[in-house]
């Protein structure tokens, strides 16, 4: 048995100190917003080279509290794609505006940047003046071209939402050579901790950074009821928080967070190694680290058949087994029942589609030993060429 990823090895690993600063928070009776909420929040700041970060109860509300911040509302529409998961594109509507999707890149599965500026020339058929916002997702743990971004937020005027839920830690490097992250060119970033992203807590948690002073002040009181002072309310706010306990182990975690990173990056050298000597890529294309930086930390390690047929192949014999293997996603968001007054139809978004029928995410984690890795590739071998 092969797990698609296990939370017990890295634990057992951690087991003393995790536990330790748990007794301390526990014991000092302060368990909601207290030093722990605080620190975490300036060394995840420091971390990731952004002025503000404010800890929140997970990343879905990390996207609300964004939108909530930036005042978006009433048919306001937010730009996205149809291939990453609900809460990116659900944000909005909690505020009342739309979602409206922009299609992936087949390559990167990140969004296309050069659609996304075609509808904010009036290109397409939509409005582009009614675009408040623009939520860009760094898929599967691959970093979105950070400059182009920056050069679109800038050159357009509309500010961008930076989804890291899935890409902690992950970089894009300037053409002037900067290294900078994911999550730090955006007008806020999301990020989520749910137990399963790269840095995760044991529970849900979540984040915002921001480099602007107001946005980061506004920030903290939406996540408390919309006051800076108790009982004083000044906005419309959420119970929202990140608590002390997820932000202990937090800190223990980001400790080891660049080593945990690089060593999914070896899993996803050994995969391609394993790929390639097998003569797999005449069934498969498969993601490839970036050269020199940390251009993708392989959040999910996502492989595109060349048939449905493959993937199903596959799919009946990691069942058999017993290799844990995931569909993201399944059915892209513009086919959602949820999204369906939107007026989406099959077709829309052809490259979103495809890739809902396409792909399979590996086992993936930064505990998963190369004999196991190599024993995933032989199965996949083995039922494509068997
Ligand atoms: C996980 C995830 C979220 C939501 O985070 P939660 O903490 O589960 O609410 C948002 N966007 C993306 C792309 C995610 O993968």
């Amino acid at each position: 048995m092969i797990p698609l990823f296990d939370m017990k090895r890295q634990y057992l690993k951690l087991r003393g100190e995790i536990l330790d600063v748990v007794d301390k928070v526990f014991s000092s009776g302060r368990v909601i917003l207290g030093e722990n909420v605080r620190e975490f929040e300036k060394e995840l700041a420091d971390y990731m080279g952004v002025r503000c970060a404010v800890g929140v109860s997970n990343g879905t509300d990390a996207l609300i509290l964004s939108m909530m911040a930036l005042d978006i509302g009433f048919e306001d529409l937010v730009l996205t794609t149809p291939y990453t998961f609900i809460a990116s594109a659900s944000a909005a509507m909690w505020v009342r505006a739309l979602p409206a999707f922009i299609d992936v890149e087949e390559t990167t599965m990140n969004m296309n940047l050069k659609k996304l500026e075609d509808v904010l020339k009036g290109n397409e058929n939509l409005n582009p003046k009614r675009v408040k916002a623009i939520v860009a997702v760094h898929l599967f743990g691959r970093t979105l071209d950070l400059e182009k971004l920056k050069d679109i937020q800038e050159s357009f005027g509309i500010p961008i939402v930076e989804d890291v839920a899935q890409a902690f830690g992950a970089e894009w490097k300037f053409s002037d050579g900067d290294l900078r992250k994911a999550g730090s060119v955006g007008k806020i970033s999301a990020f989520s901790f749910f137990p399963t992203k790269n840095l995760g807590a044991y529970g849900d948690g979540g984040a915002v950074l921001t480099n602007d002073g107001e946005l980061c002040e506004k920030l903290r009181m939406l996540r408390a009821h919309g006051s800076k002072v108790k009982y004083e309310h000044e906005i419309l706010g959420k119970n929202a928080r990140l608590d002390e306990v997820h932000a202990a182990i937090l800190r223990v975690k980001l400790k080891y967070i660049d080593k945990w990173n690089k060593r999914r990056v070896e899993v996803a050298k050994l995969y391609s190694e394993f790929f390639e000597n097998e003569r797999l890529t005449e069934f498969l294309e498969y993601p490839k680290p970036v050269d020199g930086y940390m251009g993708h930390v392989f959040h999910q390690y996502v492989v595109k058949f060349k048939s449905e047929k493959y993937r199903e192949t596959v799919i009946e014999a990691f069942k058999k087994r017993e290799i844990g293997f995931a569909i993201y996603y399944p059915k892209p968001l513009h086919l959602q029942k949820v999204f369906e007054n939107l007026g989406y139809r099959e077709g829309d978004f052809p490259i979103s589609e495809k890739l809902s029928n396409l792909t399979l995410a590996l086992p993936m984690f930064p505990e998963i030993r190369d004999d196991e890795v190599e024993e995933v590739v032989t199965v996949i071998k083995n039922a494509l060429k068997g």
